[in-house]
């Protein structure tokens, strides 16, 4: 057993900005899934959401927002957030994160700053196409010149270690599988914070890292821990479609700069499907490629900035358009085959504005919690806003109640794991067999469009599945993959759940059989909760 002030699983904007907030006050261990980089963030292309120059305004950013969110963002969460959000980029400047800067018309250097899908002005702070990768390089650095603080790399966080203390059950740290030791370690913590990104690894398709399977919101959902809107899954409507490329993404951004979706036919997709036309919220336009795609029988669509002058392409666009062309591909003078991928969580751990859970003891940060800032759609480049202003109110908090959580949960717990030891399942294939089956499900049954009937029959396979993955888990060694499949197995269970309840069309969630919005009756998150 090991024993720190505060444990951090995760090592992403969320994790690191927590632990870089608190390093001064404590011992800090911050435990990852693989390498300390291997991280939704480290792939963010995009930028970062800030309100940074005139004649752009925080009332702007916020109404954009909420606009997105389709009537189920918190606002209190939002003004926090945008107003918060100039403070944020500094933050991230003064632990070494360097911005893409530009001239302007008076002479002085100002962000460079990039325009994205639902934004009415443009207000992304970017460093060039590789923003997620410079803020964690950043981050990591500043990290790892600090001697309170240890990274456990190679290290998946199993559970949580939920403790009964005289004044109820609190949070006392995480059960760890140490995959290069195959042995399970228990992290004893006042101060215990779940930083685990999203769960795009539910779906087939996705944009998201291999990391991504919900882990954080499974451990939750164990614990008692209510789990909100996880119906709101965001598609991004650009990933690029290659045969052996997965999980590359075509920033927003390239149509914030000009881009067009087209159908295979060369006929332009978004035309008169929605006022900002290929500049329309992205579950707008992930729906109408997807509609295209179904329509025509087509496997893709093209998005094709080829117009737009080859230099400033290859400036704004470095990396995309490296990458596209080692595949063959010259963006600057050829569409870009592209498909609609799973993206982004808005749901997650119900949290409230300092990102404590119902669990004392107990913070969830960044994609895996639920600020409520995002509701029914999340407007481009607000994630990494989210994840650094609540990740320092989340450490602020955490500091105060530093001394109240140690007295309160006493002496050390008890280190005892009554589960498996670690080791592997003796035959892989029921792993593989239904990790593939369970992403399928998902993608196939409760994708970008929905109806009841699929979700009912999703459902019942699902229960299926979990109860033979439940049972491998009860008597076979803990292996990295089978905690994987068990979390996915739960998270698709938990969508299916919140989707079903949903009866209407609204933001992210689309329905086929309900599909009007209707405030009367879900104008509210859809909140899932373990029975005791
Ligand atoms: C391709 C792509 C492009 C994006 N572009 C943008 C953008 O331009 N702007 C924007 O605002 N947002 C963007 N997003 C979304 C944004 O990057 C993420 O929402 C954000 O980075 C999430 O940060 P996080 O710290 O919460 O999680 P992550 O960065 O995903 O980090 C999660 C961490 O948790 C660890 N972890 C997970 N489970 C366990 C476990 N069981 N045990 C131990 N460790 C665990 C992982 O190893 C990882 O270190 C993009 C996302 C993707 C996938």
């Amino acid at each position: 057993m090991e024993s720190a002030d505060f444990v951090v699983v995760g090592s992403g904007i969320a994790g690191l900005t927590f632990a870089l907030t608190v390093a001064g006050r404590g011992r800090v261990i911050v435990i990852t899934k693989k390498d300390d980089a291997e991280s939704a963030t480290n792939m963010a292309q995009g930028g970062i959401a800030a309100v940074t120059r005139d004649p752009d305004s925080f009332e702007k950013h916020i109404e954009d927002t909420l606009t997105a969110g389709v009537g189920l963002c918190n606002r209190e969460a939002v003004g926090i957030a945008v107003r918060s959000g100039p403070a944020a980029v500094e933050r991230l400047m003064e632990w070494g994160t360097r911005f893409s800067r530009t001239e302007s018309s008076d002479g002085s250097i100002a962000f460079d700053l990039g325009r994205e899908g639902g934004h009415s002005d443009r207000r992304i702070v970017h460093a060039s196409d590789m923003t997620g990768r410079e803020i964690e390089t950043a981050l990591l650095r500043a990290l790892g010149r600090h001697p309170n603080v240890e990274m456990w790399e190679d290290h998946v966080a199993i559970d949580l270690v939920v403790r009964d203390t005289p004044a109820g059950r609190a949070c006392g740290g995480v059960r760890v599988l140490d995959v290069e030791r195959d042995r399970v370690v228990t992290v004893a913590a006042s101060v215990t914070v779940l930083a685990t990104g999203g769960a795009g690894k539910v779906y087939l398709y996705t944009t998201n890292p291999d990391i991504a399977s919900g882990d954080g919101v499974a451990m939750a959902y164990r614990a008692g821990v209510p789990i909100r809107n996880m119906e709101f899954i965001q598609f991004h409507p650009t990933c690029l479609y290659h045969p052996t490329v997965k999980s590359f993404l075509i920033s927003e951004a390239v149509r914030g700069e000009g881009a067009v979706l087209r159908g295979l036919s060369g006929r332009r997709i978004m035309e008169g499907q929605h006022p900002r036309e290929d500049l329309a919220p992205r579950d707008v336009v992930a729906r109408a490629i997807d509609k295209t795609m179904k329509t025509t029988g087509d496997k893709h669509a093209y998005l094709d900035i080829s117009h737009v002058d080859a230099a400033r392409v290859r400036e704004r666009f470095p990396n995309i358009v490296t990458r596209l062309a080692e595949l063959g591909i010259d963006m600057t003078s050829e569409p870009i085959p592209v498909v609609p991928a799973a993206h982004y969580l808005c749901g997650g751990i119900e949290v409230d504005l300092e990102c404590r859970t119902t669990l004392p003891g107990l913070y969830a940060v960044g994609e895996t919690a639920h600020t409520g800032m995002h509701g029914a759609n999340r407007l481009a480049s607000n994630s990494l806003l989210e994840a650094v202003v609540f990740s320092r109110r989340a450490a602020g908090s955490a500091i105060a109640e530093l001394d109240d959580r140690r007295a309160a949960l006493g002496p050390a717990p008890d280190p005892a794991w009554h589960g498996n030891e670690a080791g592997s399942v003796p035959e892989g294939v029921l792993l593989d067999y239904n990790w593939d089956v369970v992403r399928r499900l998902m993608w196939d049954y409760v994708g970008i469009v929905r109806n009841e009937r699929r979700l009912v029959l999703a459902g019942a396979r699902m229960a299926g599945i979990a109860e033979e993955v439940d049972d491998l888990f009860s008597r076979y060694p803990v292996s990295g993959d089978l905690l994987e499949l068990r979390n996915i197995c739960l998270v698709g269970d938990l969508i299916i759940r919140s989707a079903l309840e949903r009866k209407e069309s609204r933001g992210l969630h689309f329905m086929e059989d309900f599909p009007e919005r209707d405030d009367e009756h879900f104008l509210s998150d859809t909140v899932v909760v373990r029975n005791a």
